[in-house]
């Protein structure tokens, strides 16, 4: 019996590590959900899995929750609380890292420290804090297994040749914008950028996998994840994501992993690898005439490629720093505040003011996030056709 942790719980890809859970009850145990403040929803969580404890960041929501659960449930608010819960587990103890953004650094290191399997849905925390993270799990035995379908395809493609790996080959839907011209996208709308082709997710990742950005950022992550340099990992956009990602060997073979789109498989993976169990997942039709394509995407309507690069090459705290411009520039788009496009010549310009900022410690990450965070809130668009200086 696997015991489980979920950060997130009542986002996507926590509400589907429900369905994995509720699909091997034999199997997996939820111990402990923590969300920031969806009251109902958790609600609901709890009296399926019946956890031993709940977190809700949302202080006056956590009390809303407590007064109507099953005696024995445990709930909290404090940060404090959830470390305390992650550093207490039983070190065979899986947590599925699952919550939004940058916000999910804290309790995946302690999931580190506490040398746990880490079941890595946020990609945020690798972007931001790369080096800390994989150092801390290194340190502890912890390991950390993707779920990004993108990089759990790349762990499976790998297998045990890791000596003879050339170049990893990231797949990309394209997302909903692919073949527009550059100027079009000023005028995309929150509900066109919230439309994605083929994944159903939140709303940050949906707005990111529209901007490509989430495709930077995962090349990032592959980065940590499989100690690759930069330069041997590629994008390929492939619209129908049924391959969701390549590994080719020195040799030129190349191995994919192919399946639905649907992130159970990828999530009951990264609590079993390297073991599998059946899923409940549709299946891929052979019998079914199908055509795939494959093209490189276009890195001129959609910079926010090259952007993520750049700050990859550059380390230190330019990789923090991009990752908390662009979350606040999406927040920033979400509320009608910013045009779609701005959220990359806001991320660009925040980056291009980078003061020398150290970027090793946790506080030091802390202190790179904040100053990003406010210089995104302070950008403003340069209004085109003003009076010229
Ligand atoms: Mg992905």
């Amino acid at each position: 019996m696997q015991d489980v942790i979920i950060l997130g719980a009542t986002g996507s890809v926590g509400r589907q590590t429900r369905d994995v859970i509720a699909a091997h009850p034999d199997r997996f145990r939820a111990v402990g959900l923590a969300a920031r403040q969806d009251v109902e929803e958790m609600r609901a969580l709890v009296r399926e899995l019946e956890p031993d404890w709940v977190y809700l960041a949302d202080a006056s929501r956590a009390d809303a929750l407590a007064s109507d659960l099953p005696p024995g449930v445990e709930v909290g608010s404090a940060p404090e609380f959830l470390t305390d819960r992650i550093l207490e587990a039983p070190s065979d103890t899986a947590v599925v890292a699952a919550m939004a953004g940058f916000a999910g650094l804290r309790p995946t290191l302690a999931a580190a420290r506490r040398g746990l399997r880490v079941c890595l849905a946020n990609k945020e925390t690798l972007v931001a804090a790369g080096a800390l993270v994989c150092e801390t799990a290194r340190r502890h035995g912890a390991s950390l297994v993707p779920v990004d379908s993108e990089h759990s395809a790349l762990m499976q493609a790998i297998g045990t040749e890791r000596l003879h790996v050339a170049h990893l080959w990231i797949t990309c839907s394209g997302g909903p914008f692919r073949g527009w011209e550059a100027a079009a996208l000023d005028g995309v709308t929150v509900e066109q950028a919230l439309r994605h082709p083929t994944w159903r997710m939140g709303q940050k990742i949906t707005v990111d996998s529209a901007t490509l950005m989430n495709k930077g950022l995962e090349v990032l992550e592959a980065s940590w994840l499989f100690e690759m340099p930069l330069e041997r990992i590629g994008v390929v956009v492939h619209p129908e994501s049924i391959v969701h990602s390549m590994v080719e060997m020195e040799d030129g073979a190349v191995m994919a992993e192919l399946s639905q789109t649907d992130m159970r498989i990828a999530i009951q993976l990264a609590l079993t690898w390297p073991e599998r169990l059946p899923s409940p997942a549709r299946r891929i039709d052979w019998a079914e005439r199908q055509s795939w394509h494959f093209e490189a995407p276009d890195e001129a309507v959609f910079p926010a490629l090259r952007l993520c690069r750049e700050a990859g090459r550059q380390g230190g705290a330019a990789p923090t720093v991009l990752n908390a411009a662009n979350e606040e520039a999406v927040t920033r788009f979400l509320r009608g505040d910013i045009r779609f496009s701005d959220i990359w010549r806001l991320t660009e310009a925040v980056l291009g003011r980078m003061p020398s900022l150290s970027c090793g410690s946790l506080a030091e990450i802390l202190e790179a996030d904040g100053w990003a965070r406010r210089e995104a809130a302070r950008w403003r668009p340069v209004t085109v056709g003003g009076p010229s200086c």
